[in-house]
């Protein structure tokens, strides 16, 4: 059987707030969970690997503090990484580790070919825009110039996450939690990206509006064949959307495999007290 290529394959990242010091460069068991009492340095995300290939979901789950954030950021370049490779099948066949890549270019990645949910809607909504000049600002970003058609591509897009067609010249700080990740989530459609990121979308949400917006996420990916990759510190939301699961923890993956091999063998010590949790 060939394999086909992943869409998305990250090898080696580490990303470190702080210089590091003697004592925990050379003796990484010095460090009190991530972190270094000597020096303060923080080891957010330490070797992190992973492959994602077309239209699967991978979820990564670990408690807070883990580094999945910080992972998250990285791979949309909202921050610089320490080192590591990141290619994506879609720019130069993955030919280039787009961590290196300029700016310009990053942003054109960013633009083209990912789409973000963050946790907080501040992070990715102007709340005072309209939610349609929401949508619009990342299709102009990615030199769209068709008022007309970025219109009626928005209202389709809102159509699409349930935010009825009267309410797009609303702002989002009008609405509540749930419509404003679903507005996030028409937004970082709107450029058809391979790849979409979220980021504790349901976190913080009233248990039946996180079941409408994890149905809605599960039919979108049905619908594009989309490639996700689904953070949160809740092994229930992991459960039900992803296809691998990936377990962090003191910013390093621990253990990964299929959802339901995670869930039913967990290795781990600290994965086998968030499977128990759940049962
Ligand atoms: P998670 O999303 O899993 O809760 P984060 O990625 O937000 O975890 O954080 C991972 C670690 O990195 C934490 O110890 C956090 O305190 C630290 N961290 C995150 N951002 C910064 C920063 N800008 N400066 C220093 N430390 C940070
Ligand atoms: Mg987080």
């Amino acid at each position: 059987m060939t394999k086909e290529s992943p869409v998305l394959s990250l090898r080696g990242m580490n990303k470190q707030f702080g210089e590091g010091c003697s004592r925990c460069i050379e003796k990484p068991e010095n460090l009190e969970k991530n972190y270094c009492p000597n020096c303060g340095t923080v080891y957010a995300c330490r070797d992190i690997s992973f492959d994602l290939y077309k239209g699967e979901i991978i979820g990564i789950v670990g408690e807070s503090g883990s580094g999945k954030s910080t992972l998250m950021r990285s791979l949309y370049f909202d921050s610089e990484v320490t080192d590591g490779e990141y290619l994506l099948a879609d720019y130069k066949d993955g030919q280039e580790n787009v961590f290196g890549s300029s700016l310009q270019q990053q942003k054109w990645i960013r633009n083209m070919l990912l789409g973000m949910v963050y946790q907080n809607p501040l992070l990715g909504l102007r709340m005072e825009f309209s939610s349609i000049a929401n949508i619009a600002e990342k299709m102009i970003a990615a030199n769209h110039r068709n008022v007309e058609a970025m219109f009626s591509r928005g209202h389709e897009l809102l159509d699409k996450v349930n935010i009825p067609t009267f309410r797009s010249s609303e702002a989002p700080k009008n609405f509540s939690g749930g419509m404003q990740q679903r507005v996030q989530i028409a937004k970082a459609l709107s450029n058809n990206p391979p790849v979409l990121l979220l980021d504790e979308v349901t976190t913080g949400l009233d248990l039946s509006v996180q079941a409408d917006v994890l149905d809605l996420i599960k039919t979108i990916q049905r619908e594009l064949r989309i490639s996700m990759i689904v953070v949160s510190h809740d092994l229930a939301v992991i459960r039900m959307l992803s296809d691998r699961t990936i377990v962090m923890y003191n910013g390093e993956i621990i253990e990964e495999g299929l959802t339901d091999q995670v869930l039913e063998d967990p290795q781990h010590a600290y994965t086998q007290q968030l499977v128990y949790s759940l049962l």
